[in-house]
């Protein structure tokens, strides 16, 4: 039988997870369920025990990963706060707090769990499955989507002094909330963001700031072939349709991903100024606008980065987009296991 763990993406609307096998491949197809996740801590703790039994039926899985949202303190394997994961109570919704994720599980199947923040996660499995091939020196990635996520991954080559570890290991910082480069403000008087901050890369490249800056182009240019693909209503606008125009050479839709671009290109500048990463890899669901979004990276980047830094550093997608929580949990619990690659 085929070691394997169980890597597990948890989100707040569905949990997916499925059987990984040393060099990051998917032994079987991924299952999936709903995660409850507004029905508190107990019921979505079921959804992820039945994910896990089933994902792993004929397996012996050695350790289980879970890529999980929000603050998370995996050393303790606690979710510290989770905005998308609570209860309703008095009209109000109540994000898990402290809630001792990785025990319950342990606790219910058997087997030694890891949790982990899951755009940090999603950084390791690229590190070690995808572009990083597992061995390039530091890869910094970002996620985009609702928000953006971000992880940075490590080797002993990028840091001065005695470590004695080897490969990809992520930056959690001292409580465990490191990497947020969504947050990275990329104008200080700009538009407000989530996290309550102004002008965060987040506010102007999540998906529904990309969908208005869509909307706002097609309102000014009747001609844009977004009106036809929308049938002329501008809410059924997605990025998938303006990547859909951009393809067909799309004036309107090009310059939107250009303007992304510009964004994005500011903060992965600052990015490459902190941690001279070999890599930096886009991932999320608009990373694939691709050659109009990254040749419009490329260009900032040249602009603002310091050369002598950009130059050995590549700008690319991600490989591995649609199973990036599964395998960040895969990822770390093999490391945990001891599997050095
Ligand atoms: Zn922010």
């Amino acid at each position: 039988m085929a070691e394997c763990v169980i890597g597990v993406d948890l989100g707040g609307t569905n949990v997916r997870a499925a059987a990984v096998g040393r060099s990051g491949e998917l032994l079987t197809p991924p299952v999936q369920r709903p995660s409850r996740g507004q029905e508190g801590f107990q019921a979505t703790l079921e959804q992820i025990a039945a994910t896990v039994q089933e994902a792993a039926t004929g397996m012996q899985p050695l350790h289980i990963g879970v890529a999980a949202p929000g603050h998370i303190d995996s050393a303790r394997g606690v979710v510290r706060w989770a905005p998308n994961l609570g209860q309703w109570r008095d009209g109000l919704f109540e994000g898990w707090r402290e809630a001792p994720l990785a025990d319950a599980l342990r606790a219910r199947l058997n087997l030694p769990v890891a949790v982990g923040n899951d755009a940090n996660l999603a950084a390791l499995g690229e590190y070690h499955y995808g572009v990083g091939r597992g061995q390039a020196n530091g890869l910094v990635m970002i996620t985009l989507g609702t928000g953006i996520g971000g992880g940075v991954v490590l080797t002993r080559r990028q840091v001065q002094g005695d470590a004695d570890w080897d490969g990809g290991v992520v930056l959690v910082g001292a409580s465990g909330g490191a990497g947020e480069l969504g947050h990275t403000i990329i104008n200080f008087a700009g538009p407000r963001c989530g996290c309550g901050a102004r002008g965060c890369i987040e506010a102007y490249a999540q998906r529904d700031a990309v969908v208005e800056l869509a909307r706002e182009a097609m309102r000014r240019n009747p001609d844009s072939l977004l009106h036809r693909l929308t049938s002329g209503d501008p809410a059924q606008l997605t990025p998938a349709i303006v990547s859909q125009a951009a393809d067909q050479g799309d004036a309107t839709a090009l310059a939107v991903w250009q303007q992304v671009g510009v964004y994005l290109g500011v903060a992965i500048a600052n990015f490459i100024h902190i941690f001279n990463p070999e890599i930096v890899a886009i991932g999320g669901q608009i990373a694939k606008a691709g050659a109009p979004l990254f040749e419009a990276i490329e260009r900032t980047v040249r602009e603002y980065a310091i050369p002598t830094l950009l130059q050995d550093c590549r700008i690319v997608p991600a490989e591995r987009i649609e199973d990036a929580g599964i395998l960040g949990g895969a990822a770390l619990a093999w490391q945990l296991q001891g599997v050095r690659r």
